[in-house]
């Protein structure tokens, strides 16, 4: 069965709105490094958001491609969603699915920076409509994930630009694989936030506390699947919790 939304027509959406949830994967456009894709983000987000929706049947909403990046500005190639634009452009999508009929909605995350824009706007949202149910997984930070790759890259995983985020681009990528010479990038933790031309100062090369090259496609292909089955679970957790009416 297709589950992507964007490739079935308003009929066939509309024959699956009794399914009442629908699965929307959001990320970033924004530097990950010298070796790193700029879609890194909402390219994984929207590959385990498809993955989901093929696992349990549930409607996959086209990705949120752009995200909260303003730290990661002084680097080219990133385009960022001021906070206030993040609010609201999570707002209109929820707001208009809802009022499609659809009523549980499934965040895929794949970026950070994104976590407090959209919380602010859960918040506001679920206030305003008690009916909702919003769930907001970010994938990285699921415990199966963040075990897994500590295991493998210990602490050279880093913050941003991580071997494990890296190392599943190269899964889906393979195509887009480039070298870069080992070692470990800056990580001065000294203070957060920081803006963008004081970001790129203290983490020169975009990689906070990185060594992607210990990232590898068959890492990337494992880390996926984890993550993927985890997702299953959450969101399966999240639908049933829903059924208890708690
Ligand atoms: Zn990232």
């Amino acid at each position: 069965m297709n589950n992507e939304l964007a490739t079935l027509s308003w009929p066939a959406v509309e024959k699956r709105i009794s399914q009442k949830t629908i699965i929307i994967p959001v990320g970033s456009t924004e530097q990950h490094g010298p070796n790193g894709l700029i879609g890194t983000d909402h390219l994984i987000a929207g590959a385990l958001a498809k993955a989901l929706g093929d696992e349990t049947g549930i409607l996959v909403a086209p990705t949120m491609a752009y995200g909260m990046s303003h730290h990661h500005l002084a680097f080219p190639g990133t385009a960022s969603l001021r906070p206030e634009t993040l609010i609201m452009m999570t707002t209109d999508i929820i707001s208009s699915f809802a009022r499609n009929g659809f009523s549980r909605f499934f965040f895929v995350n794949g970026h950070g920076g994104n976590v407090s824009s959209m919380s602010a706007a859960f918040s506001q949202i679920l206030t305003d409509s008690p009916n909702l149910r919003i769930q907001l997984a970010s994938w990285w930070l699921l415990p199966e994930v963040t075990a897994r790759e500590k295991e493998v890259f210990g602490s050279e995983n880093g913050f941003h630009a991580t071997c494990g985020e890296v190392a599943v681009t190269w899964y889906l990528f393979p195509q887009a694989q480039t070298p870069i010479a080992p070692g470990v990038a800056p990580d001065p933790k000294t203070e957060w936030p920081v803006g963008p031309e004081r970001f790129r100062m203290l983490y020169p090369d975009g990689r906070m506390g990185s060594n992607p090259a210990l990232s590898t496609g068959e890492i990337g292909a494992e880390l996926f699947a984890i993550a993927k089955a985890a997702l299953v679970t959450k969101l399966s957790d999240f639908l049933k919790m829903d059924q208890s009416g708690v």
